[in-house]
């Protein structure tokens, strides 16, 4: 087994050179295409900005029920 972040062989866990979990979530990054650890917020190779899914999905579901909230609102005021 070889570390997905820093490509040591046989790292153990956590990897004995980059002190990372070589079994945590990981993704590719986008810049440098190595693999990277899903929890840190810069690319442990190149140092890029990763930019995680959740980042964009949690507003996007604040303002999906922020506006049905709105909807709602509206439609019980006319209703009246
Ligand atoms: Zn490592
Ligand atoms: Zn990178």
């Amino acid at each position: 087994m070889t570390c997905p972040f820093c490509e040591v062989e046989n790292p153990g866990n956590p990897c004995s050179n980059c002190k990372r979990d070589p079994t945590a979530r990981r993704k590719v990054c986008a810049a440098c295409k190595k693999m990277t650890p899903l929890a840190e917020a810069n690319c442990c190779h190149c140092g890029a900005k990763q930019f995680s899914e959740m980042r964009w999905k949690i507003p996007t579901i604040i303002i999906m029920f922020v506006t049905a909230f709105l909807v709602s609102t509206i439609v019980a005021v006319f209703m009246q």
